[in-house]
């Protein structure tokens, strides 16, 4: 594995050099061979636990990144890696750069009061939401790996401690430009959208103002696509603050979140989010949100009249509902699978999201059958009889196809995960997981028996989940 240094070079407090601390007794829990293979990540088996523990000096010098964050609202200037080690970054065949880091690895110079540990049952999390989100065709970022560290994290209970290895296009967060904003350093924000621009929008190559501008829009749209897509299969992120919204678009993150079973747009799972900052309806808003906090981090690139700065940049962060509407409007069609467009659409979609709700109908089962009932493989649930009349008439034979790419046959479903995380705490492993990963890799057009997978729990209001644990 040939690792490059990353981000050293952004500003003096960017980057603070600092290694992982050794774990008691390594075990690897998890591994992602095609990954591993994708990113000749070449580690022989018997070293790949020391290794992704921190354990192994790999004659690097790990960092943690520094970033702010606002966190539901409330702004925090310097939060940084607390629980993480960025290792450097591989190659794919592409000779594109991927970070790869540790989570879990040990205090930082930014843990503040925390322990840099990280439990297993989140960790696990982290490897099966992202792995099914990457199967789902949406932007994240990846997991490599899962160890146990063989020591106990001293959580409300104590639970067995792990290492997630997380590679990601980048970690540069909209957190990490507010964080060199706050501290004044002009010519480290330009060395970082400079980087970021680099990285994922080497398309834009003018210079100047425009420069900045064109990523900021960029941004923006990848961020939209994101969301479009999260709606599309009904993920809620549960803490979509600034510090967790990567400038790359992709998702990063994965506390607590969720997969929404009955469809509602102010469904919130998240202990914490006790105003439904955060719920599955309210992601456009917030993402709009933070764009608009990464679009005040880059005034300084822009003009040094701010007032000059935010007339260019009004204009670029007020697209974002317009388009929104456009490509949600869409997303809808899609798995509709709506030939051509009639201005009636609207209605039809609204007047299907008010049966949702008044039947409490679950998502995914629910436009799972919609779509199958095209083929005749599955009955339109009762109370949408009436509404898929005119639905039908809307359809030609191109719909299935569509509908069948837009809408999964199965999802990461919260009562699965929960019962493998239990298994995993409790026992070290659960007969689980390999099947349920098999059948998340390929979701949309699946061959495979999934009737157990589509299952539902009859009721999942009570279902909570946590960050940072
Ligand atoms: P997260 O909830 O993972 O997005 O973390 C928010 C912030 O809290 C980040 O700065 C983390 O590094 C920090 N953090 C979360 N858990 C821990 C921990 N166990 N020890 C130190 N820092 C932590
Ligand atoms: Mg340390
Ligand atoms: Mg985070």
């Amino acid at each position: 594995m040939k690792l490059v240094p990353r981000y050293t070079d952004i500003a003096d407090n960017f980057a603070i050099e600092d290694q992982p601390s050794s774990v008691a007794a390594p075990q690897l829990l998890l591994w992602n061979a095609s990954l591993a293979k994708q990113f000749n990540i070449d580690i022989e088996p018997q070293l790949r636990a020391s290794t992704f523990a921190g354990n192994e000096s790999l004659q690097i010098k790990a960092v943690a990144l520094g970033y702010s964050g606002h966190q539901f609202g409330h702004f925090s200037p310097r939060l940084g890696d607390g629980r993480a080690h960025l290792l450097g970054a591989v190659s794919d065949d592409k000779n594109q750069l991927w970070d790869i880091q540790l989570k879990g690895s040990g205090a930082t110079p930014y843990s503040r009061g925390g322990d840099g540990r990280c439990a297993l049952g989140p960790a696990i999390r982290e490897y099966i939401m992202s792995e099914a989100m990457h199967g789902l065709g949406i932007k994240t970022t990846r997991c490599l790996a899962v160890v146990g560290t063989g020591q106990v994290v001293y959580r409300n209970p104590p639970q067995p401690g792990a290492v997630v290895t997380r590679l990601a296009s980048s970690h540069i967060r909209v957190g990490s430009f507010q964080y060199l904003a706050t501290q004044g350093d002009t010519e480290g924000l330009k060395k970082l959208a400079d980087t970021a621009i680099e990285r994922h929008y080497p398309e834009i190559n003018i210079t100047g103002p425009e420069r900045y501008l064109a990523f900021l829009d960029a941004v923006i749209k990848n961020q939209l696509d994101l969301i479009i897509s999260w709606m599309r299969v009904g993920f809620i992120h549960g803490v979509m603050n600034t510090d967790n919204t990567l400038v790359s678009g992709e998702t990063i993150d994965y506390g607590p979140c969720a997969m929404m079973n009955v469809f509602n747009f102010d469904t919130v799972f998240s202990s914490i989010d006790k105003q439904g900052r955060y719920a599955f309806g309210n992601q456009p808003n917030i993402a709009s949100w933070n764009c608009a906090r990464l679009a005040e981090s880059l005034i300084p690139l822009i003009n040094d009249d701010d007032e000059q700065a935010v007339n260019l940049m009004t204009p670029i962060i007020s697209q974002f509902s317009m388009l929104f509407n456009d490509r949600y409007n869409q997303m809808w069609a899609q798995k509709l699978g709506l030939a051509g467009q009639s201005e009636n659409d609207v209605e039809l979609v609204s007047k299907l999201l008010l049966l949702f709700q008044e039947h409490k109908l679950d998502y995914t089962n629910t436009f799972d059958a919609l779509t199958e009932s095209l083929k005749g493989e599955s009955v339109i649930p009762e109370p949408l009889t009436q509404w898929a009349q005119l639905w039908k008439s809307r359809t030609d034979n191109s719909s299935y196809e569509i509908m069948r790419a837009a809408n999964p046959r199965v999802i990461p479903r919260n009562h699965i995960i929960e019962t493998i995380l239990d298994e995993y705490t409790n026992m070290g492993t659960s007969e689980l997981l390999k099947p349920f990963m098999e059948v998340l890799s390929d979701p949309y057009f699946t061959s495979k028996n999934i009737a157990q997978y589509q299952e539902v729990p009859k009721e999942d209001k009570d279902y909570r989940t946590f960050c940072g644990t």
